[in-house]
């Protein structure tokens, strides 16, 4: 069932969260031993707030209004603080990390009634496109088990994928709710830069992440994102809908397709379903032009170097004295050494150094400050684009879901980022959703698309995601 259908299902009492959380827990106990999208479960207290839950609607009187989400379960990445649980954000470094406060949106989850039911996979620190970077082991795609959810929050579109929840929390820093969204067919969510609060979120880059959702409809999606985002006094960075131009849906919508971005490395069989998806756009009466967007084609350099430089200055903090994971040494250096030569995997260490590196005097000029000219320079041209279109179109990736170890080069996996980065790097919003099928070694393997909206435009990339996949959904 969809968020909808179950809360309508326990106020029918057809079902009760009691009932939900059990099949929640038998589905994670007989699939996530070869899965593995759940890094802990908190089973005794989620049985336990899902009897309260029932109690409520039991008691309710026709008339009662209840919290949006009371009795549903969710799932959280792991670098998602919950108060009392462990973060690990999937890093050595963080193994034994209790939370010692909620972030904001675990307490709108919270308040709005959600039950937390576990803390899901992910890439160390939510960098990668695959989820192998855990430190704790891969997450299998449910759909094929041989093969990647993708990634960072890989653990969450497989805890969806699985059946296990209708919504497990994300987060995106270059594709990393969409992109596992793709691969594992479900839809994924990035809002614009600042609708949701980062607060509690464990930074990996601070100008580029968002918290979104991951379900198996637009209207969840949508549902969820409303009640996570809004103004907090927490993070600087947050925006409430009077202090941007909302965009309102429309009937009928212009989409743009950026041709020449769309011409390298995508695989045919992506490129057929895309194809598909702008013919049914056109059946649906959208009117669909060419556009060009011929900085979002520097987009991958550009995040290339703002994200290391980011990573590099948020993960500065775990140097065995403060958080986490500490080895000892014979002075403080070599407790900083040793803590984060032992405690961080391999694709971190790249970053920092990576980051550290462009920020470092002398290249500072020649690759951060140019990178954030690029930056700035997409964003001016997003905007002008967005006078003549309302929303871009994309693939969400240029391959379906690969076999694990497949990219074992990181150049070759940071290109499957092509898509998604531009979006994060200018702040937009974009929504994937599941458009369709390749065959590959007789497995049909979910291939998304991408829509992209202007800044603020949320609410228009969930009108035609309702309109292209949750009316079109087989049921
Ligand atoms: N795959 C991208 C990266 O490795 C995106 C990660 C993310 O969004 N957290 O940086």
């Amino acid at each position: 069932m969809t968020v909808l259908e179950l809360v309508a299902a326990y106020q029918s009492k057809i079902t009760t969260p009691t009932i939900e959380l059990a099949r929640v827990f038998s589905v994670i106990k007989a699939k996530d031993e070869v899965i593995h999208a759940f890094l802990d479960t908190y089973e005794a207290e989620a049985v336990a707030a899902a009897d309260r839950a029932t109690e409520q609607y039991a008691k309710a009187g026709a008339t009662d209004t209840l919290p949006p989400l009371l009795g549903v379960p969710v799932a959280l990445k792991n670098n998602i603080l919950y108060a009392g649980k462990r973060a690990t954000a999937a890093s050595k470094i963080l193994e034994n990390y209790i939370a010692s406060y909620d972030a904001t949106v675990v307490t709108k989850l919270k308040a709005a009634g959600a039950i937390i039911v576990g803390a899901t996979n992910m890439d160390e620190f939510a960098m990668g496109g695959s989820t192998e970077n855990s430190a704790f082991g891969p997450t299998r795609n449910p759909v094929d088990t041989t093969r990647v959810p993708r990634g960072s929050s890989g653990g969450s579109a497989a805890a969806v994928a699985m059946g296990a929840v209708a919504v497990a929390i994300g987060t995106d820093t270059g594709g990393s709710v969409r992109q596992p969204a793709s691969y594992c067919g479900v839809v994924g969510f990035k809002p614009t830069y600042g609708a949701v609060s980062r607060y509690g979120l464990i930074a990996m880059g601070s100008s580029l992440d968002q918290a979104g959702p991951l379900t198996t409809t637009v209207a969840d999606a949508a549902l969820v994102h409303h009640l996570m985002a809004g103004l907090d006094a927490y993070d600087a960075t947050t925006i409430t809908k009077d202090t941007y131009p909302a965009v309102e849906p429309k009937e009928k919508y212009t989409i743009g397709i950026p041709r020449s971005f769309l011409t390298s490395g995508v695989d045919a069989g992506v490129l057929q379903v895309f194809e598909a998806h702008v013919a049914a756009l056109v059946t649906a009466g959208h009117t669909v032009v060419d556009i060009d967007l011929p900085l979002f084609e520097q987009g991958l350099a550009a995040y290339y170097i703002v994200m290391p430089a980011e990573v590099s200055s948020n993960t500065a903090r775990y140097d065995g004295m403060r958080y986490g994971y500490s080895a000892p040494g014979a002075n403080l250096r070599e407790v900083y050494e040793n803590s984060r030569g032992e405690g961080f995997g391999a694709e971190v260490k790249r970053r920092i150094l990576l980051g550290t590196y462009v920020l470092s005097s002398g290249y500072y000029d020649a690759y951060y400050s140019k990178a954030e000219t690029v930056r700035a320079l997409m964003r001016a041209e997003l905007a002008e684009v967005f006078t003549t279109v309302d929303i871009i179109l994309t693939p969400t990736a240029p391959t379906p879901a690969f076999i694990l170890g497949a990219q074992g080069d990181p150049l070759s996996m940071y290109r499957q980022d092509i898509f998604t980065v531009p979006v994060n790097l200018t702040g937009v919003p974009a929504l994937s959703i599941p458009a369709g099928t390749v065959s590959e070694g007789g497995v049909a393997l979910p291939v998304g698309v991408q829509y992209i909206g202007p800044h603020g435009g949320d609410n228009r990339l969930f009108d035609l995601g309702i309109q292209m996949f949750d009316n079109r959904r087989a049921v």
